[in-house]
């Protein structure tokens, strides 16, 4: 994990801008709370004890390293070399958890005796829920009403790991409202309560610690791809984008090394023009979401567009203001995956690897046949989760 302020081009400068994205536009009643964090994270986490506790639990707890794996069959159909990073064989089930691991680890430094965290499809939730037990501290999610609904296994596990999930009632009763409510909370609550952001979004200082807890991904494939191909930069790193974290992750230790390219993958929905669509780069324009100025799906007049993708993870209406930065300034390349793609690509994956991938992570696999990588070319797929969560999904596909 990368502990220090370095200078570096693709980075946060100290106010959290990445070019003209990020800041923290929040209102004045949460700058105590935000002030502290941006005051304290990079200390923190630099700290020898911190580092050593994270560094135990992701080992032992987590199950890292995660493997590097060459998937053959895939690299033969595709005519290149294609490797996974097995982040579907985190616990929990994917990526999210290295970044809970550290914010609680933050939290309990910072004295924080509770946590509140927001959840769409509750895997950020499950992932929070998770170490509030493994940490013994109070833990409180919000979630749309209709998304408890639609996601009952979720809100049982929370439950079942002591969380107390909270509805929010206003508005589409999703994810952002559960977002609205888990600030509010944060306001009333400044001295005891550590927020616990999901993805590379929000104020600064979360996109850019948020990452750096991700960066763990690229770290590893770095020195891994090193031991089985001899070189440690692929040609290619591909990861799919909701907010941004798992890509944040994936892109960090190669964002200074233009021989890689970084591709991410949105969620197209039913289609670009459908308007049943999450692919935020491709439909959205600048402005304000969650706290940072990034790129997102808004109307004219400044309203947020409801987004929709087959898959939870990806129905968002925005993207962290990194990606926004490496979008604008055509460091990454922006494609995106429509949901039958995205399914098509998960059975082909399971099919000829034996691997179940989430819907999520099955948007990156779907673009593999339009990259142009060639037989002497390294391409590397984040498996951002596994797939039994979207089994009932996948269900409607097979007779
Ligand atoms: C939540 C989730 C995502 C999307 O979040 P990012 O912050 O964009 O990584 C992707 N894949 C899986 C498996 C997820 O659970």
């Amino acid at each position: 994990m990368e502990t220090v302020a370095e200078k570096k081009s693709y980075q946060a400068n100290s106010n959290g801008y990445y070019g003209t994205f990020g800041g923290a536009f929040i209102p004045e009643m949460l700058y105590p709370n935000v002030e502290e964090l941006r005051n304290n994270y990079l200390q923190i986490i630099a700290e020898p004890s911190f580092q050593k506790e994270y560094n135990d639990l992701l080992k032992n707890y987590v199950g890292r390293p995660t493997p590097l794996y060459r998937a053959n069959r895939l690299s033969e159909k595709y005519q290149t070399n294609i490797f996974l990073k097995r982040e579907d064989l985190c616990h929990t089930g994917a990526h999210k958890v290295n970044n809970t691991i550290g914010q609680i680890l933050l939290a309990k430094r910072l004295g924080k005796q509770r946590v509140v965290a927001e959840t769409g499809a509750g895997q950020h939730g499950v992932a929070t829920a998770t170490v509030c037990a493994l940490m013994d501290i109070e833990c409180i999610v919000y979630m749309g009403e209709l998304d408890i609904e639609r996601q009952a296994p979720n809100v049982a596990r929370m439950k079942m790991l002591g969380a107390e999930v909270r509805p929010a009632t206003c508005g589409s009763r999703t994810l952002k409202d559960a977002t609205n409510e888990a600030m509010r909370h944060w306001i009333n609550n400044p001295v005891d309560t550590h927020y616990i952001i999901g993805s590379v979004v929000g104020p600064h200082p979360y996109p850019d610690m948020v990452a750096r807890f991700q960066s763990i991904i690229s770290e590893e494939i770095k020195w891994q791809l090193k031991e089985q191909t001899g070189k440690e930069n692929p040609d290619y790193v591909i990861a799919c984008v909701g907010g941004g974290s798992n890509a944040a992750g994936a892109f960090y230790h190669y964002l200074d090394n233009p021989e890689t390219k970084l591709v991410a993958v949105e969620a197209a929905g039913q289609g670009l023009t459908s308007g049943h669509s999450a692919a935020t780069t491709a439909l959205g324009t600048p402005g304000v979401l969650h706290g940072s100025r990034t790129i997102l799906m808004q109307t004219t007049d400044g309203q947020v567009v409801e987004p929709y993708s087959i898959s939870a993870g990806l129905d968002y209406p925005g993207i962290g203001p990194q990606h926004a930065y490496l979008y604008d300034s055509g460091r990454g390349t922006f494609l995106s995956a429509t949901d039958e793609e995205a399914v098509q690509a998960a059975f082909e994956l399971t099919r000829m690897e034996g691997i179940i991938p989430a819907l999520e992570s099955s948007h990156a696999l779907a673009v593999l046949g339009r990259l142009g990588a060639g037989l002497n070319e390294t391409v590397v797929v984040n498996l951002s989760g596994r797939g039994d969560k979207d089994m009932s999904t996948y269900m409607k596909y097979i007779d």
